[in-house]
């Protein structure tokens, strides 16, 4: 394999000093600065989502990362490396001649890698625009499977609301800015769709005990926009109509959105993606000066307030799976503990938000 050389940052995880580093890549990718010598298996190699042109690359094992902004290097550590999976962000053109291709190759990916790998493969490359406008039809294939349920507005709530979205997302790495819609239903769930969008039903604020609690189902939302889970799930589930739409250039027909739709309210992520978005999550409320363990609580009351639900709607709407054992996990993750000073929201702001579905005359900062 004929060698390829480029400049980057090397981070050892430990402190944040940028160490310049001089990158190999051969039958593994070597990594050589001053007292720096490390030679990594490309099995081990995971990329992190960044923004091109930049490029972060980690090691599966080790701690320590190295960054770089060179594209074509990018491009051959992505057809090398086989856990990368991340890896196809490269900027500008590069990821512009790829999408462009794309939708000829994957009939290719499909018959090579099947439908999910071929899904992981097109989710990070799906343009932003394009996203958006699958995203917004998604949602309302969605809020017409769920029989249009009233869209809560009450402006004081929506104000508490926003200031809550803008303070989480603040401390999360999100490919978009996230639009909240808030919903009047019986049912406590919340889902996130392609293009940033999360819908809450409104009983699922009902069933908060605390702002924390809100807050941490919100950032499990965020946490799966982050990772791009929604539209990788929605590739996935809509499979070769999905990947036809991109050949017609058109991800808004009429096929592709009910498959979407239906995947959006039916089908659950894995588990290893709950996990990964509760750990963003409480990490996220964290941050933000909340306790992101009240997460475990809430996931154990909607789960069994859905259950009791028999049939219809509650059953059909993708539940947040693995309860027990994530709220184990969400309990068991390390943290300060909140003091009790410090407040995600104030007590008023949470209130407000409490009263999102109330109509605008009934709201008032009494009781
Ligand atoms: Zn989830």
């Amino acid at each position: 394999m004929e060698s390829l050389t480029t400049t980057g940052l090397y981070f050892d995880g430990l402190s944040a000093r940028a160490h310049p580093v001089r990158l190999r890549l051969g039958e593994r990718l070597e990594i050589v600065g001053e007292a720096i010598r490390l030679d990594w298996s490309l099995l081990d190699l995971r990329a992190a989502d960044t923004a091109p042109p930049l490029t972060r690359i980690g090691h599966a094992s080790a701690s320590g990362s190295v960054e770089f902004e060179d594209a074509a290097f990018a491009a051959h550590l992505a057809t090398s490396s086989p856990g990368l999976r991340r890896t196809e962000r490269e900027g500008g053109l590069v990821r512009l001649v790829l999408w462009s291709v794309a939708a000829g190759l994957s009939v290719v990916l499909i018959a090579i890698y099947g439908v999910p790998a071929a899904a992981d493969r097109l989710a990070p490359q799906v343009p932003p625009a394009m996203e958006a406008q699958f995203g917004r039809a998604v949602e309302a294939q969605v809020v017409d499977l769920l029989g249009t349920p009233p869209l809560c507005a009450n402006p004081v709530g929506r104000a508490a609301l926003d200031r809550l979205v803008a303070r989480l997302a603040g401390t999360m790495d999100l490919p978009v800015a996230p639009q909240v819609s808030v919903r009047r239903s019986t049912i406590a769930n919340a889902l996130a769709l392609p293009g940033g969008r999360v819908i809450v039903l409104s009983d699922i604020i009902e069933k908060s005990d605390s702002a924390d609690a809100f807050a941490a189902i919100l950032a499990h939302e965020f946490g799966h926009l982050a990772a791009r889970d929604p539209i990788r799930s929605l590739i996935r589930a809509s499979g070769t109509s999905f990947l036809l739409s991109l050949v017609l250039g058109d991800l808004t027909g009429s096929t592709v959105l009910v498959a979407a739709g239906q995947a959006a309210i039916a089908a659950g992520y894995s588990r290893e993606a709950e996990r990964a978005a509760d750990a963003a999550a409480v990490a996220a409320v964290d941050r933000a000066g909340g306790d992101g363990r009240a997460l475990a609580g809430i996931l154990e009351r909607i789960t069994a307030a859905n259950d009791e639900k028999p049939g219809g709607l509650a059953s059909l709407l993708r539940s947040h799976p693995y309860t027990a054992e994530r709220a184990t996990a969400i309990r068991a993750t390390p943290g300060a503990g909140k003091a009790g000073t410090d407040s995600l929201l104030s007590e008023g702001d949470w209130r407000n938000l409490r009263r999102v579905c109330d109509a605008e005359d009934r709201t008032s900062p009494s009781d």
